[in-house]
């Protein structure tokens, strides 16, 4: 009943059909570890489906919360279907998501991932270090074509990226990466914004802790991609022990129905503050998609706006960088991003640490997350904290 109703509508319903024959009208929450088993021969049915990656049996039940939960499944069809995909796989973060799409694909044998940087450090840190046996070409987006090989399974990009919010043409990538699935990281973006499987990629990742949880209190991951890679990937979810814990999907699939409103909203005060930012002495850069203009019509083509995410280059360097963290009020000096909260924090030092110097984001980079806060306010702090370094 859910397929051709539109997204604010889906945010609120999706993944909720079942709840009237069970008699409720809120999400349940089952948190049984373990299931009793109808009788050996289903239960065992049941079990080798869903540790290969399929669906439980009906006549031999759930088995164990790692290979099936339906708290954790609720959810999942619902991020499926904000994604216009098949299915969704939850894990217990983004990064466990990361770590199954990457052994999932390359469990057929290639092992060459290309890799477009800025990504995520953690992300850049997974793939640089080769811990899941990988080797990667990290590259720009025009030479995608040119990276990818014969053993390649993979090609990871992230639009906006983190933290500067670089826009990847992600037509233009799936095209260059011809048969190699392209995996696209939505985190910034999230389904309000843009559609990556719409565009050609097979795998739209999402660390769920930033905006779909929304509220700083909950850490999770999920994949939104076809039937035939969402069994791969449950399968490494039930073999790897990479689940969501069902009070964490519970809260996921309750912030959902706020996310459309969350992201327009913070959106809105972002398109404010990248522009007043841009006009402030002590600032050298804005990095805010379509303030340049969108010259390369990116933006336009594959978003439908320009997020809640800003970054900054300060004119006074690493040490202004630090003050600005020191003097804020209303923004927390913390990681993360995607909360009701506004938050500010330093790539360099802490969110692309792992990243090798030679890519990593710039000492005078700061990155902001827009929150739900008055937009006078926030420019009132921000500007504080900005004319105390101004002159350094
Ligand atoms: N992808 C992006 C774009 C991120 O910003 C992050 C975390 O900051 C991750 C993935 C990893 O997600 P998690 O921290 O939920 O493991």
């Amino acid at each position: 009943m859910t397929e051709e109703l539109h997204l604010d509508t889906l945010a609120v319903h999706a993944g909720r059909d079942d709840l009237a024959a069970l008699g409720v009208h809120a999400l349940p929450i089952d948190l049984s570890s373990t299931n009793p088993l109808p009788d050996i021969e289903h239960g065992g049915d049941s079990y080798e489906s869903m540790a290969t990656g399929g669906h439980p049996d009906p006549a031999g039940g759930m088995v164990y919360q790692r290979l099936w939960n339906p708290t954790v499944a609720r959810f999942e069809e619902a991020l499926a279907k904000l994604e216009h995909a098949e299915a969704g796989v939850a894990f217990g973060s983004g990064m466990a998501a990361m770590t199954a799409a990457i052994l999932a694909l390359t469990a057929g044998g290639g092992r060459h991932v290309v890799a477009v940087r800025p990504v995520y450090g953690g992300t850049d840190h997974l793939l640089g270090t080769a811990l899941l046996a990988t080797e990667v070409t990290f590259c720009t987006a025009e030479e995608v074509a040119a990276s990818v090989r014969e053993d390649t399974a993979l090609v990871v990009i992230e639009s906006p990226a983190n933290p500067t919010l670089e826009l990847v043409d992600i037509a233009a990538v799936v095209e260059a990466a011809g048969d190699v699935p392209v995996l696209v990281d939505n985190t910034f973006a999230t389904p309000v914004l843009q559609n990556p499987l719409d565009l050609g990629a097979t795998l739209s990742l999402h660390s769920a802790t930033k905006y779909l949880g929304g509220h700083g209190d909950v850490i999770g991951g999920i994949i939104a991609t076809d039937e035939a890679t969402a069994v791969k990937l449950r399968q490494v979810r039930a073999v790897t022990g990479a689940l969501l814990h069902p009070l964490a999907a519970y809260l996921l699939h309750r912030g959902l129905p706020t996310l459309p409103l969350r992201i327009r909203a913070q959106q809105a005060s972002a398109e404010i503050i990248a522009q007043r930012l841009a006009d402030h002495p002590a600032v050298a850069r804005v990095h805010y998609p379509g303030l340049d203009g969108d010259p390369q019509g990116i933006l336009a083509r594959q978003q439908r706006g320009p997020g809640a995410m800003i970054a900054l280059e300060l004119v006074g360097g690493y040490a202004a960088a630090g003050r600005v963290t020191e003097h804020v009020k209303l923004f927390t000096h913390a990681v993360s991003l995607g909360g009701v909260d506004s938050l500010i924090q330093h790539p360099a030092a802490l969110t692309h640490r792992p990243v090798p110097p030679e890519a990593r984001p710039a000492a005078n980079v700061l990155r902001l997350s827009i929150g739900l806060e008055d937009v006078r306010d926030l420019i009132a702090d921000l500007e504080s904290a900005l004319d105390a370094v101004a002159g350094d």
